[in-house]
């Protein structure tokens, strides 16, 4: 049994949030940790999680690379934090724009304001307490993996993590978690991740309902994929299913400081 590090539980896909749950539960995912992205996708995720208080592990954040989000944004969520902190398990989605980098005339500014709003975000984890769930990919990290040392956030995650070796294994040295997604299953790049990555700084998310390629075309996508993506884990580190999962799974407890069923 694992757990879904990273779901948009938000998303209509899972409207129907226990069907949700009993299918992952069905495939060996007994728990989802939701993040969101803006305000309202907060408000929605922690309405999923009070409908299922014992499955469902609710986070508030503000997506870096969804376009559109501003300072007003910002400060909505800065205020959800305050007034819901105690109800939650981290700040996430939260990082710096990458994918929304591509093409834009002023891109060097975009990651200036990306910056700024991450760094206000990671003040209130650290006053609150929470760790970090971040989308950080690619160029971002590093400035992202600085930030994190800046600010003396002591918990971070790297979701969906791509990023050269050296920076990769800055974050692992730094104390900082990785996670990986299904892709794990059919891309090399994240093939090579887990074997550099030592398994106690894992995590195995779903990032759904993100569409996967390979094995998973044409085939919903949920939290129970993450069972899936823990099973390749295993196979990389050659070392028995049951025991990566109960090692993925106490990573992540720990790390979010979930109950322990
Ligand atoms: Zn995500």
């Amino acid at each position: 049994m694992v757990i879904d590090s990273h779901c948009h539980l938000h998303d209509p896909a899972f409207a129907d949030v226990r069907e949700t749950v009993t299918t992952a539960l069905a495939h060996d995912v007994w728990g989802v940790v939701a993040v969101g992205c803006d305000p309202d996708s907060n408000e929605t995720t922690l309405a999923r999680a009070a409908a299922l208080p014992k499955a469902i592990w609710p986070c508030l954040g503000l997506h870096p690379d969804w376009d559109k989000l501003g300072d007003a944004e910002l400060e909505r969520v800065e205020a959800q934090l305050a007034r819901y902190h105690a109800r939650i398990v981290a700040l996430g989605e939260v990082g710096l724009p990458w994918y929304s980098l591509e093409g834009a005339a002023d891109a060097a500014g975009r990651m200036a304001r990306g910056l700024a709003r991450l760094e206000r975000l990671l003040a209130l984890a650290v006053r609150y307490d929470l760790p970090v769930v971040l989308h950080a990919p690619h160029g971002a990290a590093g400035t992202a993996l600085e930030a994190l040392r800046r600010r003396g956030v002591e918990r971070a995650v790297f979701h969906w993590h791509k990023a050269p070796a050296a920076i990769t294994g800055a974050i692992v040295e730094a104390g900082y978690l990785i996670s990986v997604t299904p892709e794990v299953v059919y891309r090399d790049r994240d093939r090579e991740l887990v074997e550099a990555v030592p398994l106690a700084s894992l995590l195995v998310e779903s990032d759904a309902p993100w569409p996967y390629r390979g094995e998973f075309e044409g085939r919903p996508s949920g939290p129970w994929l993450a069972a899936r993506a823990a099973e390749e884990v295993a196979k990389i580190k050659r070392l028995p299913v049951d025991d990566v999962m109960r090692q993925l799974c106490a990573n992540t407890v720990s790390f979010f400081d979930l109950p322990w069923r």
